[in-house]
């Protein structure tokens, strides 16, 4: 039986296995805001997530996660059985970032057909719900150095208030090799986005993908299977970035979840 994996540290619902329902073998009682969860049911179990029903593996394993300003209770039914799941709520700092080139602050109007088209293809790139288990292995850091922007801060580039930061800056020299989290396959590779520059995504399965962006250089392409540890490209600071860095993003489908959750990496 493979091994569970719970992304997050919270006491387990250990009563879920001691009742007569053998259909949740673990889920935690609670998750973080930005949390990830990979869970357990008997094999062939329905699951729903708020209603929705998600991916559940061969061998019973599933996922699902809590968005940045999720507030909770999750309600999550595995064969029949319902779970309510809290959500921990997290202290959203503000992250004061000067010295961004203006034009990607507020971009002039010519290029906000651009970057709308952009935003749309790297969205149309993460919307897919592969059977692969890339996921359940565990991750590692793509490049290692001090993270320098956190995820779900509140932005303020220049003074102007901007979206909450969607992922992980880890600050490292240009040309740094950025490795892959986890298996997966490219589902998006681009060098020149508007405000995220050098762009890769990379699917790990059930809906989760990795993004980098800011990347100097690409070494994958569209459709090639990557093995964790693998090289993928090499740190810059193309599009918006004020020095040499990684951002590392995680999705469940839309949803953005903290990579400094993900089991590996906390
Ligand atoms: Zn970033």
């Amino acid at each position: 039986m493979r091994k569970i994996v719970i992304a997050i540290a919270t006491c387990l619902l250990s009563t879920a296995t001691a009742t007569t329902s053998a259909a949740v073998t673990d889920l935690p009682s609670s998750l973080s805001q930005g949390g990830l969860v990979i869970g357990h049911a008997a094999p062939g179990s329905r699951v729903t997530v708020g209603g929705k029903p998600v991916h559940i593996g061969a061998d019973g394993i599933f996922v699902f996660g809590a968005g940045r300003d999720e507030q909770g209770p999750i309600e999550v039914v595995v064969g029949g059985v319902r779970h309510s799941l809290s959500v921990t709520p997290r202290d959203w700092p503000i992250e004061r970032v000067e010295g961004v080139p203006p034009k990607t602050v507020n971009p002039p109007p010519d290029v906000a057909a651009r970057i709308q088209r952009e935003q749309a293809e790297v969205v149309a790139a993460r919307d897919r719900d592969d059977a692969r288990e890339d996921f359940a292995h565990g991750f590692i850091w793509p490049v290692t150095g001090r993270i320098s922007g956190r995820f779900g801060n509140q932005r303020i580039y220049n003074g102007d208030p901007k979206a909450p930061h969607s992922g992980m800056d880890i600050a490292v020299p240009q040309g740094t090799p950025v490795k892959a989290p986890a298996d997966g396959i490219i589902t998006f590779a681009k060098p020149d986005l508007y405000l995220t520059g050098g762009t890769v995504l990379l699917d790990h399965g059930f809906g989760l993908s990795s993004n980098f962006l800011h990347l100097s250089r690409i070494d994958v392409k569209v459709g090639q299977h990557v093995h964790q540890g693998e090289v993928i490209g090499a740190a810059g600071m193309t599009g918006r970035a004020t020095g040499p860095h990684v951002h590392w993003g995680f999705n469940w489908f839309g949803v953005r979840l903290d990579p400094l959750l993900l089991p590996g990496i906390q």
